[in-house]
């Protein structure tokens, strides 16, 4: 998919045109102030590019579940002054997102200046992806920017419907994820190394299925790996464990194998007898050498030393999923210790390294290397749909 999206740059002269430009905002709040700006900082250089272009720029976003009706705990007023904080810019709060006040607001814009639409999901039509509702929106716009790419796996009118009533255009934030994606997936440069960890192998069946056909290495850490080291006749003690899904890893590791695709399992664990920070119980082991009482925390050192060879040997890798359960010490040993070596190939420049999932960028932060990754999404919902080599539909709108 390289490059089948029109980007900003496509999009002539936009001075004095209404950009309706779909972006997510949805950040968390407490106590009425936003507490994490990522989101708002990730979109503000298509915004900024576009006011400063001259176009009369309209923000769309949903912003929580208000399941169609309007809620004004939802509101995106609530994070209008957050918004404009990070912008440096005034930004106006228009309370619909189609209609006449629509229209009487931007007929007194001036070229450059920015409207923050209500939230998109008061309306029915949006969820629905209706084509009215979505129509009743392009009729205020002459462009239409998608900088959502973590709202793109959900067909909805703002993402999916209004892409194909306007010249549409993928905006920075998407273009450079859409570029990284693609450098990881799409068209990767060989040899590629997958990891996947996390807690469950349920959770990451697709994803699974659909990178040994495309990885040489799959290498599988965290709680999964527990499932498919019990499929392969290993007794993992009282470790999270789906026994239920053996089947389905012998499936996934027989698939590998057709495709010669290497499936990289732990042969040293950390193990410990209860869960909690440095329990006294505390081992390491062979992974044939778990008591029935203990159960795996986290992949051992040898195996992250040799995980760690085969990165050396890669071009590419792609990361979803911490290797242990990383938020109690001294689980997150294997985590930062393989995350480290992935960072310091990458600033090498030896290695393109892209990793995402909610907990997986937390895993990269602890570890302080996520900026050493040559891309870290946060779309979470999206990235993993993206990893199960899913089209998404807000992005499929912006092909041409
Ligand atoms: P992501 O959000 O990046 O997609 P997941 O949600 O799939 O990642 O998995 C993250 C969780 O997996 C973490 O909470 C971590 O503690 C847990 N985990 C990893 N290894 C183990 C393990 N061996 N036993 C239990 N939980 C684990
Ligand atoms: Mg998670």
């Amino acid at each position: 998919m390289s490059r089948q999206f029109a980007t900003l740059d496509d999009a002539g002269d936009v001075h004095g045109k209404v950009a309706l430009v779909r972006v997510d905002l949805n950040m968390p709040m407490h106590d009425a102030v936003v507490t994490d700006l990522t989101r708002a900082r990730a979109v503000a250089p298509t915004i900024l590019e576009l006011a400063d272009a001259g176009a009369k720029v309209l923000l769309l976003a949903h912003f929580g579940r208000p399941k169609g009706e309007r809620n004004s705990t939802m509101s995106t007023s609530l994070i209008q002054g957050a918004v404009a904080d990070v912008l440096g810019r005034e930004v106006m709060f228009i309370p619909e997102v189609a209609g006449p006040v629509v229209e009487q607001t931007i007929g007194i814009f001036r070229p450059g200046d920015i409207g923050l639409l209500e939230n998109t999901r008061f309306w029915q039509g949006e969820e629905a992806n209706d084509a009215d509702f979505a129509r009743a929106i392009a009729a205020n716009g002459d462009l239409y920017v998608n900088d959502a790419f973590s709202a793109a796996h959900r067909a909805h009118a703002s993402t999916e419907a209004l892409a194909h009533m306007l010249p549409a255009y993928a905006g920075r934030a998407m273009q450079a994820e859409l570029d990284a994606l693609d450098k990881a997936l799409g068209q990767p440069e060989p040899p590629v190394a997958a990891v996947v960890g996390g807690a469950k192998v349920s959770t990451k069946l697709a994803v699974l299925e659909h990178l040994v056909g495309r990885v040489q290495h799959l290498i599988i850490g965290g709680g999964m790996a527990n499932t498919f080291l019990a499929a392969r006749g290993v007794n993992v003690g009282k470790s999270l464990c789906e026994h239920d899904l053996t089947g389905q890893a012998d499936a996934i590791m027989a698939a590998a194998d057709r495709a010669g695709c290497t499936v990289h399992l732990p042969y040293d664990v950390v193990v410990a007898t209860e869960f909690a920070a440095n329990p006294p119980s505390l081992r390491t082991c062979n992974v044939h050498e778990v008591a029935a009482d203990e159960m795996i925390l986290d992949i051992g050192p040898r195996a992250v030393e040799a995980l760690a060879d085969v990165l050396k040997t890669c071009r590419t890798l792609v990361w979803n999923g911490p290797l242990g359960a990383f938020e109690t010490q001294p689980f997150d040993t294997a985590t930062v210790t393989l995350a480290r070596t992935a960072a310091a190939l990458s600033a090498e420049g030896s290695l393109v390294s892209v990793a995402g999932g909610g907990d997986t960028v937390a895993a990269l932060n602890h570890a302080g290397v996520a900026g050493d990754f040559s891309y870290v999404s946060t779309a979470g919902g999206a990235f993993l749909e993206w990893m199960e080599g899913r089209e998404l539909p807000g992005v499929a709108a912006l092909a041409r």
